[in-house]
């Protein structure tokens, strides 16, 4: 706003100005003659006065008309005009201060103006990025109590204690303990820690500064340490209070270490050591408790973890499933839901779902409901949205070829079908052909409960049913599509991780060859201890899983090529099929493969 409010002001300055000079120089000049028929007119003697202004000699002729003309040399003229008689008025030369005031001023003018925009854009940067401080912790109907925080239950028991602390901190001091400077939350992300650290300030209704690590990090030198300083000196005056700090991996990297540029590692370091300096700053007084967030712990300084600064860390995963329950009915208490919607079962659907994905799922419910004019959110609202968030947006606009459709068909029921042979493995609930975010189609498995770690035998089986896709294209067509190419991506994935990481193969034993340093999420680098000999090795290893997994893939959909043509032949129909109608096709289908006529027991 006030950037375009300057870029104004500069424009009509400039617009003022220019008009002023024009309007000076306009003068009521009377109509010019040539300069040699002032001269004959003078001969003539019909000129009677003349007004000299810089070479301008304006007057009046015998017959009382005006004229004006432009002399070159008024030295010489003067004598002339005056052996003819005459009147000369002659003027100061009037340099017109003001135009050329102006006219000098105008780059500095237009260039104080810059200054002013950009300076007020900088601060504006500045003002975005400063800590935000919120008293809304104090206001009884804002805000966040632990009940508001479900599904973590072991966090919450840990962080009371610091609850009791903040309203009473005398009671821990006075018998000589030390009272905690840090907390460190870590998980993936929505998994509620900015809640949780809201939910601690609500309870102990104190006020609550927040800032993301990524705002320490800034181009300039020393603006993060300052801010950091800032923050800190705010929050000592307010005292007792909470500093919250999200990301802190932005700025708690190790030190020394990490591949960036110079110039941003400089900048991330001081900033990191301004926040060391400050956390050990604190006077045993000051009740000032900082909760950070990050879901790197692994890259965090060591420094930040020693006792007396983050030295209580909490892990927070996403919620199981009595924690999914607990939070749906937090969600749902907001919402009108038909009668018969059993939360226990959503819960049951949507396991790795976190907390925020949860609250999400309700809130896209809602949403299509309310656009399908509903008084309230059934099933169907729920399902769709949850496929929305697993899978993206139903592109419905999207134009697909015949032939494209075909091989999706094809594709998916390949998937599903060597989902339902292999016995370990998740129940397929859902097959769609529709296009959803960037898939062509889709076989959704839902894991029975949540699963923590994984068989050999499942993870291989999971590495088939992702080859099925393509197997079946090749089977049929006897070509294949780039559908598949994420499906050889997560089976790759997979396989490389069985061999390399959790040391799945027969010949290579039980050892760890690749370390992937991420705790929680993919993108953390991977480290690979061995020589090139055993490279090869994991390489051959790693190519004769996914062959083995590619040939048994073949092998079930040769058996059961009826099924997969009858699947198929339903999905181009239906575009989306669910459990039931999967169990049917799959009964019937392995009926009639014994008889040899699918049709006559389809119409039985
Ligand atoms: P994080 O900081 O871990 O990334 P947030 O605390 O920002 O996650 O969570 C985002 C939103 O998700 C919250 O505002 C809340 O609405 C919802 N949410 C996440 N976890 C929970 C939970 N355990 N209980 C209730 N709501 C949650
Ligand atoms: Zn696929």
């Amino acid at each position: 706003m006030a950037a375009t409010r300057n870029v104004l002001i500069c424009l009509i300055l400039f617009a003022i100005s220019f008009l002023t000079y024009k309007v000076w120089n306009v003068e009521n000049t009377p109509p010019a003659i040539p300069y040699s028929s002032f001269l004959s007119n003078l001969a003539k003697n019909e000129v009677k006065e003349v007004h000299i202004k810089d070479g301008v000699v304006s007057g009046i002729d015998a017959f009382q008309k005006e004229f004006s003309t432009y002399a070159p040399d008024v030295a010489n003229l003067i004598p002339k005009l005056y052996a003819n008689n005459v009147t000369i008025i002659t003027e100061q030369k009037k340099t017109s201060l003001f135009p050329q005031f102006l006219v000098s001023t105008l780059p500095l003018i237009l260039m104080l103006g810059l200054w002013i925009f950009l300076n007020n854009k900088k601060q504006n940067g500045d003002k975005k990025s400063e800590f935000s401080k919120s008293k809304s912790s104090l206001d009884p109907t804002k805000r966040v109590m632990f009940k508001d925080v479900a599904g973590i239950p072991e966090a919450k028991e840990e962080l009371i204690e610091i609850v009791q602390f903040l309203k009473s901190p005398n009671e821990y001091t006075k018998l000589g303990g030390r009272i905690p400077k840090g907390v460190l939350l870590q998980g993936p992300p929505g998994t509620g820690k900015t809640l949780l650290a809201k939910a601690i300030a609500g309870e102990a209704e104190v006020p609550f500064f927040s800032i993301s690590g990524s705002d320490f990090v800034e181009m300039f030198v020393g603006v993060g340490a300052s801010r950091v300083r800032k923050l800190f000196a705010q929050a000592k005056k307010d005292a007792p209070c909470i500093i919250f700090i999200d990301e802190i991996d932005a700025v708690g990297r190790k030190r020394g270490a990490g591949a960036d540029s110079a110039g941003g590692q400089d900048e991330r370091e001081q900033t990191l050591n301004a926040l060391l300096v400050e956390m050990d700053g604190f006077q045993t007084g000051e009740t000032v408790i900082m909760v950070a967030a990050t879901n790197r712990p692994d890259i965090l300084d060591p420094a930040l973890l020693r006792p007396g600064r983050f030295d209580r860390q909490i892990t927070i995963l996403p919620p199981d499933v009595k924690g999914r329950q607990r939070i749906l009915e937090i969600y749902t208490d907001k919402v009108t839901m038909t009668k018969d919607i059993e939360l226990a079962q959503i819960a049951n659907s949507t396991p790795g779902f976190t907390g925020a994905e949860l609250a999400n799922l309700i809130n896209e419910a809602a949403l299509l409901a309310a656009r399908k004019h509903k008084d309230a959110i059934d099933l169907s609202d729920l399902e769709d949205a949850k496929d929305k968030i697993l899978m993206g947006t139903e592109r419905k606009g999207m134009v697909i070829s015949d032939k494209e459709r075909r091989f999706t068909a094809y594709h998916e029921a390949g998937h599903a079908i060597i989902a339902l042979t292999l016995s370990e493995s998740d129940p397929v609930n859902k097959i769609t052909i529709v296009p959803r975010g960037r898939a062509m189609g889709m076989t959704q498995q839902t894991a029975i409960d949540d699963r923590h770690s994984y068989s050999k035998e499942y993870l291989s089986n999971r590495i088939t049913i992702l080859l099925g896709g393509r197997t079946a294209e090749e089977l049929v067509f006897n070509q294949f599509t780039t559908g598949a190419s994420n499906d050889l991506q997560m089976a790759t994935d997979i396989a490389t991780k069985m061999i390399g990481e959790w040391g799945m193969s027969d010949s290579l034993g039980p050892r760890a060859y690749i370390t992937s340093d991420s705790s929680f999420l993919g993108g953390g680098g991977t480290q690979r201890i061995y020589g090139a000999e055993t490279a090869r090795a994991i390489d051959m290893e790693i190519n004769q899983l996914i062959e083995n997994c590619y040939q048994e893939a073949m092998i079930i959909l040769e058996g059961k090529r009826h099924m997969l043509d009858r699947m198929a032949e339903i999905l181009l129909e239906e575009e989306t099929i669910d459990a039931a109608q999967i169990s049917i096709i799959a009964n019937s289908s392995s009926l009639a493969a014994k008889d040899g006529n699918i049709e006559e027991i389809l119409n039985r």
